[in-house]
């Protein structure tokens, strides 16, 4: 095995930061990381102000799905993209560092000479994988097809991405990444399970944020004779106005597909399924959405964060 290519020598080519955030106002568009992603932030744009995490959903608004790519899924948190190119030393083994620590091994894929991301390569009498990817380096494993032929060193490009720093997080988006993660190592009983719990866990963030306490919750439910998911919902509508009634709809069908997983109800045989990616972008929709609602309200009742005020 060849030593480890140090940083020095192996600048990456490509080192783009993934702390891009638009603003829940005005879409007013700058980079920042925060150590802590509840940090509340004012808009070098309209000077309003934002939970820092609200801001970083908000930019991926129209993109909800880049978080479930299956080749090169954005991290729910500041993190790096990082990029280099390796001379290919054929039926060798070569270790290949970042440059950077990420938080746990990132996604790690090459780009094929069409640019088109890949998990392993095709190259002239030369296959190229990665067997095994930790958080600092990974490890390139090439095999010649015929030995006989001589195989020229050949140049391939890699890019990784994933999150970096210890960020303290809202443990919906913890929930959240760990759905993501989920799947995409396809466990889609459990990331669709998991899901409903961060939606929850942000719904009662939310109703938090407002002044409201989980008793004021459980007093909701028990005079609308309404689920808590629902109760969290009409409590939030009080003060946002009438949440989107696809957002509503999409919610329930969601939790009955994610009953009939759990309990194997067949309330409704023949309802329509979606795949546990689809059921990811309509959570986070969900989220984008409420969190509008949110900021809305706040300009139209001229209120500043942290929400101080008596329910
Ligand atoms: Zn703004």
């Amino acid at each position: 095995m060849s030593d480890p290519i140090s940083p020095q020598n192996n600048q990456p080519l490509l080192l783009l930061p993934i702390c891009v955030i638009s603003c829940p106002h005005c879409s007013y568009e700058y980079s920042q990381t925060c150590q802590n992603l509840s940090t509340i932030l004012s808009c070098p744009g309209c000077g309003r102000q934002f939970f820092y995490i609200d801001a970083f959903l908000n930019h991926y608004r129209r993109h909800t799905q880049i978080f479930v790519d299956p080749i090169h899924p954005i991290p729910i948190a500041p993190g790096y993209t990082l990029g280099g190119d390796i001379k290919v030393i054929p039926d060798e083994l070569q270790v290949t560092s970042y440059g950077i620590t990420y938080n746990r091994s990132p996604e790690l894929f090459f780009l094929d000479n069409e640019n088109r991301p890949v998990r392993d390569l095709l190259l002239e009498n030369l296959y190229v994988a990665a067997v095994s990817i930790s958080a600092e380096s990974f490890i390139l494993l090439s095999r010649t097809f015929n030995r006989s032929i001589p195989t020229p060193e050949q140049s391939i490009r890699w890019v990784s991405i994933g999150e970096i720093g210890d960020h303290e997080k809202p443990i919906w988006i913890s929930i959240l990444q760990n759905s993501a993660d989920l799947i995409l190592k396809s466990e889609e009983q459990a990331a669709f399970v998991m899901l409903q719990i961060a939606l929850d866990f942000f719904l009662d963030g939310v109703v938090e944020q407002l002044g409201l306490t989980k008793s004021d919750v459980k007093a909701a439910t028990r005079r609308w004779k309404i689920s808590d998911r629902r109760a969290k919902i009409k409590l939030l509508e009080k003060y946002f106005g009438l949440l989107s009634r696809d957002m509503i709809t999409n919610l329930t069908d969601l939790a009955e597909q994610r009953n009939r997983i759990v309990h194997g109800n067949v309330e409704k045989p023949g309802a329509q399924e979606v795949t546990c990616a689809e059921a990811f972008c309509i959570i986070i929709d969900a989220v984008i959405t409420v969190n509008n609602a949110k900021y809305a309200y706040l300009r139209r009742e001229r209120l500043t964060l942290p929400l101080t005020h008596d329910s």
